[in-house]
């Protein structure tokens, strides 16, 4: 396909095929990694398409990248930064002190560091919620508040928050949603198409999906809105580097055939352990025991490979994450290869402890990314060490 693709194009084709058109000079079928800092101009002050006048404001693979998030999260344009927690800063970065923020108390513990221990000392102020229960929210909402914040899927407790309502929420109050869409990536939930004003990635999880870089991206459906986190990322200049851009549109263009495989791999780890007597709890919003299950059956099309189980006590988590040989023993998710952590330990350790308890993050808990390995495999390395 020499063309962009169709309005009417599938997933799939857009994933391929979106922001990626022929090099002009070669005919090139491959984005080239434009790795230049400056660009010559033709006139003193007229760069080259009126905009290529150096790195960190423009970048021709960059808005490649940019152009296929935009289309596959159903939003006009994409922003990206260097990596998901410099994406979110600069979406808080639009607001000023004396500001007022609702987040959801469960989110990836950078995002609840970044707002604790950074924004709150700038005079920005948090609240924060369970999003799964939308009354919350908008009792938490004051004449300040400005934004609301919250991750669907959650991070580790897999809660589902209904974008839905909670974007009628805060939109009543004027403030503007944004939803960390990271675990569920586009393929299996799009919360522009909800309501939400912003989607935000740690593109190093599923978009990317290869474990290989560190990269963060914003969606939007607002031209302003757009305008005004380009203006903040060149003001503050979070960008990311070509090459990783690169990378990353590589990766993206088998995200739909990644995440069936996730979702698929991920239900089956899912049924498996919450049939084993060892495992005390699943929260994986697939299953039908999952308090959301119908809501994230609404408004997700694939449950992903994210599955969290408790097995009781600290001792039964690390002997359990230590001894598998199929699944990993790290931080992150959303690549290619499985890996399984203990969030209190890991992921989860710079949130005060209190906190985590109120979040139900026991020490028991064991977080699992289900890759896309043979799923007899992953099975067979889960029931060696669970016995
Ligand atoms: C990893 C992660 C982030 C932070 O992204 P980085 O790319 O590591 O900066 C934010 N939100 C969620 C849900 C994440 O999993």
């Amino acid at each position: 396909m020499t063309e962009q693709p169709s309005p009417r194009s599938r997933f799939g084709t857009r994933a391929v095929h979106a922001g990626v058109t022929p090099e002009p000079v070669t005919g090139a079928i491959m984005t080239p990694i434009f790795q230049t800092s400056t660009y010559v101009q033709p006139a003193v002050g007229e760069p080259r398409g009126g905009t290529y006048d150096y790195g960190r404001t423009a970048n021709p693979t960059r808005e490649a990248l940019e152009a296929n998030i935009a289309e596959l999260e159903s939003g006009t344009r994409a922003v990206a930064f260097a990596s998901g927690l410099a994406a979110i800063e600069a979406i808080v970065k639009r607001l000023s002190a004396g500001d007022h923020v609702v987040s959801e108390q469960n989110t990836y513990g950078g995002t609840a560091r970044l707002f604790d221990k950074v924004f709150a000392r700038l005079g920005i102020d948090f609240t924060y919620v369970d999003s799964g229960d939308t009354e919350a929210v908008r009792a938490a909402l004051r004449p300040n508040t400005r934004l609301v914040h919250v991750e669907t899927p959650t991070n580790p407790m897999m809660r589902i928050c209904d974008i839905r309502a909670v974007a009628a929420v805060a939109h009543d109050a004027g403030a503007l949603l944004s939803v960390d869409n990271t675990f569920a990536s586009p393929y299996n939930q799009r919360p522009l198409e909800l309501g939400a004003d912003l989607s935000v990635h740690s593109a190093t999880k599923y978009i990317n999906g290869h474990s290989d870089v560190i990269h963060g991206i914003v969606a939007v459906r607002d031209e302003a809105l757009a305008e005004e986190l380009l203006f903040l990322r060149m003001s503050t200049g979070a960008v990311p580097g070509p090459m990783d851009c690169w990378l990353t549109l590589r990766g993206v263009k088998t995200l739909h055939v990644r995440m069936r495989q996730h979702n698929a791999n991920g239900l089956a780890v899912a049924r498996y352990l919450e049939a084993h007597p060892r495992v005390d709890r699943v929260y994986y919003p697939g299953l039908p025991g999952h308090p959301q299950h119908e809501l994230a059956a609404r408004q997700m099309d694939g449950f992903t490979g994210m599955v969290s189980v408790d097995v009781g006590t600290l001792e039964r988590a690390r002997s359990l994450t230590e001894h598998c040989r199929v699944f990993a023993l790290a931080e992150s998710l959303g690549g290619v290869e499985s890996l399984i952590s203990v969030p209190a330990l890991m992921t989860h350790a710079s949130v005060p402890e209190e906190r985590r308890a109120a979040m139900g993050i026991t020490p028991g808990l064991v977080r699992l990314s289900v890759g896309i390995e043979d799923e007899a495999d992953l099975l067979e390395d889960l029931e060696r060490v669970l016995g």
